[in-house]
């Protein structure tokens, strides 16, 4: 059976091998037991039905949660020459009569129904009639009160399970892996603890990152920016913060889309497609966005707030890279947003031990933004997969920032507001530290505390934030309901009397996901194409890591096309030729006559401008390919070093000259020593400078160049806010 269906995977899916676990889950399913398969988000666990289903002669039934995800996932099994299909509310009754009838000549395998539907009378009448092979419950932690996504009609489904007049084998999928969950779902299908299958949670490609007192909506816009043409996702806990947050991308000519709630069906229905076909970079979200979304190149998913459990963090998270590529997981923590996960929980609606439950949940949430240890490792233990070493790419792993002794500044703010008899909160304390001769500060004679002025060399914004670095990090506490206002924490009090210090440290900063090489670009291109011509998302023609494969190895034949992870025979068949013919193109188009179709050192160096070599961006993965192609930016930076002007620069490689000005400033973000004086004069620095004491820059740069007199250009303006002049 196995060696069938590891062959079914290759002519179906393209896959060389199975994934940890799936061999053990689909084998088990063949044995007829109820089975339970645990795996983290994007392990593959579809494929734990889909191949069974190719190798059982009755149908495969699909209990999946949200029928706005039916229609990809069908799509996608029919791309691997699957028979499937679902039966939801969106079908016609002529619609649902014809996928009854191809379910019942055999044509439909798998076929995709929500937990409503299957409880239906009707519908339960009809499955009596057919032969049902398996039934796989996707989501299947909804069934548990612990889960985080509990569905009362996923507790029906065992007895609907009982009525069907046969007994189908049984498969329940899920991602969450708690005990307690875990025990409900074997309890519901009465699975047995050897049918439980769970891989390693580990996700070996992603990196997770916790930012604490960083200026969000800058981080955000310049992440965003920096990442352009990179799908990734950006999770907000209300709302309000999502239409914000999408509003400020769009303003900044960022494509965005957005997804909650509040949003009718039909925009949401829209919004998620233009994500998943590759129209839009990113999409700003509450949690109702993602739960089965299966596009895999996703390259980052931030969490702009803390998300109540580790579960749903993630799984949020983890729909970042199931392709298998390096991609990023950040949240930007602010102690604030603990408190409206507090009241979320207050305010909903479940019994005291729930509640209970839930607060214990946020708490190692909020433990895990305060650790100091591996992060990958303390999600592990947390779903009980102790042990784990430390992953090496985590921001406590790779932490390597400078620190800033920043007590004095520590104890001042401690002092004031202990002089404030800890009743007022941010704004407040950060106008009387700054002197400010606000009315109400008056009013309350602030003016006469020792404290008051202290830091008047800086703006309140930015003592605003040093408070938030300090609530972050615990030195002082958040009090008081309905507004709050700051006290001293524990950990404040050794500062105060000089026995401890406070360090914090630089701001995190912000880098592309991934690098993309030029030819990359063109196949992805060519996927879009594709995927418009065939009316699939781009992802289902080939995955990102199967382009990065194509450029690493450059096929010039079917044949070698075929040793490429993720090319079936299936796909060659539709695919095989468009991409070959863009690949030739491209060989020829760089100088690599070389049709070995294996990696080689390209070597020839291609006429560029003015003897610099030709541009190209060296990312291509693994080979020696790029050995000698420099980057873009870089070829700017020599020019620029050489004596040319930007003017020159411009007109001779044929970009604009904010362009090669933006070059300059990637070379300096990376470290080389890039002479800005010669562009910045140094009364546009003191412009510069003057402007942004009244107009912040973290709210973007457009008012900032605004206020500046014409002329004054963008990269001129982050030279000097980058601290390059
Ligand atoms: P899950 O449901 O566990 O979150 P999916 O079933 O959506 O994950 O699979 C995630 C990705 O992994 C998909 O793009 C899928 O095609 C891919 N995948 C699944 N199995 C394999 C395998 N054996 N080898 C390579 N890729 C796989
Ligand atoms: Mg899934
Ligand atoms: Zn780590």
């Amino acid at each position: 059976m196995i060696a069938q269906a590891e062959q079914l995977l290759h002519q179906h899916f393209g896959y060389e091998k199975f994934r940890p676990g799936q061999e053990q889950i689909i084998s088990r399913v063949f044995e007829g037991r109820p089975v339970m398969g645990i795996m983290p988000t994007g392990g593959g666990k579809s494929i734990c039905y889909q191949i069974p289903s190719l190798l059982f002669p009755g149908l495969t039934l699909v209990i999946s949660p949200l029928i706005s995800l039916m229609k990809d996932q069908v799509d996608e099994l029919k791309e691997a020459q699957v028979g499937a299909a679902f039966i939801n509310s969106s079908l016609s009754y002529e619609e649902t009569d014809a996928v009854i009838a191809s379910v019942r000549e055999g044509e439909v395998k798998v076929l995709y129904v929500a937990p409503e539907r299957f409880e239906m009378p009707g519908f339960i009448q009809l499955l009596r009639t057919l032969d049902v092979a398996l039934i796989a419950v996707d989501e299947a932690h909804c069934v548990s009160q612990w889960g985080h996504d509990f569905r009362p009609s996923y507790m029906r489904i065992p007895e609907v399970i009982g009525n069907l007049g046969q007994t189908p084998s049984l498969l329940a999928l899920t991602a969450t892996a708690t005990p307690e969950v875990r025990d409900d779902i074997c309890r519901a299908f009465g699975i047995n603890a050897d049918n439980v299958v769970q891989t390693g949670f580990a996700r070996d490609n992603l990196s997770f990152h916790v930012l604490k007192g960083q200026a969000r909506d800058r981080y955000i816009t310049e992440y965003v920016g920096k990442n352009a043409g990179e799908p990734g996702i950006i999770y907000t806990s209300t709302r309000k913060e999502a239409e914000r947050i999408h509003g400020m991308l769009e303003n900044k000519g960022l494509a965005a889309g957005k997804y909650h709630g509040g949003m009718s069906g039909a925009a949401r229905q829209s919004s998620q497609e233009d994500f998943v076909y590759d129209r839009i970079d990113v999409m700003v979200a509450t949690n109702a966005f993602g739960m089965g979304i299966n596009k895999s190149n996703v390259r980052y998913v931030i969490h702009f707030q803390i998300p109540g459990n580790i579960e749903s963090y993630y799984q949020e998270a983890g729909r970042a890279g199931r392709d298998g590529e390096p991609s990023e997981c950040v949240l930007l923590y602010s102690a604030q947003d603990v408190r409206v996960q507090q009241f979320l929980i207050d305010q909903g609606d479940g019994s005291d031990a729930r509640k209970q439950n839930e607060m214990q949940k946020l708490r190692q949430m909020v433990n895990y933004c305060h650790t100091e240890g591996c992060l990958q490792s303390y999600i592990l233990e947390y779903f009980g997969d102790s042990g784990a070493e430390p992953c090496g790419r985590c921001s406590s792993c790779t932490d390597t920032r400078e620190t800033e002794d920043v007590t004095r500044d520590a104890q001042m703010v401690f002092s004031c507001i202990k002089r404030m008899n800890e009743r007022f909160g941010k704004t407040m304390v950060a106008q009387v530290l700054t002197g400010s001769s606000n009315q109400k500060v008056r009013e309350m004679g602030f003016e006469q505390l020792s404290t008051y002025g202290l830091m008047k060399s800086r703006t309140a914004k930015d003592v605003g934030q040093f408070i938030d670095y300090l609530v972050a990090e615990e030195y002082l506490r958040m009090t008081g309901s309905a507004y709050p206002v700051l006290a001293l924490g524990e950990k404040a009090v050794p500062v105060l009397k000089g026995h401890e210090k406070v360090v914090k440290k630089a701001e995190q900063k912000v880098e592309r996901v991934a690098e993309t090489d030029p030819l990359f670009a063109e196949l992805r291109e060519l996927r879009r194409e594709l995927a418009r011509e065939h009316s699939i998302a781009p992802y289902m023609v080939f995955s990102d890591r199967t382009l990065k494969e194509l450029c690493r190895v450059m096929p010039r034949d079917e044949q070698a096309m075929l040793t490429v992870k993720g090319v079936g025979e299936q796909k060659i068949e539709k695919y095989g030729t468009a991409f070959l013919e863009r690949i030739a193109a491209y060989a020829e188009k760089n100088g690599d006559s070389d049709s070995t179709g294996s990696v080689d050192a390209a070597g020839s160096e291609a006429a560029g401008t003015a003897g610099y070599p030709a541009e190209t961006v060296d990312d291509a993965p693994g080979g020696s390919k790029q050995a000698d192609k420099v980057p873009s930016h870089f070829i700017t930076f020599r020019m620029y070093e050489d004596g040319a002007s930007l003017e020159v620069i411009a007109e001779e490689r044929g970009i604009k000259r904010s362009t090669a000005g933006e070059h300059l400033l990637r070379c300096a973000d990376e470290g080389e020593k890039v002479d800005f004086s010669r562009l910045v004069g140094v009364e546009v620095q003191d412009q510069v400078r003057n402007v942004v004491k009244e107009v912040d820059p973290s709210e973007g740069l457009k008012p900032v160049k605004e206020a500046l007199p014409d002329g004054v250009e963008y990269f001129q303006i982050k030279a000097v806010l980058q601290g390059f002049v």
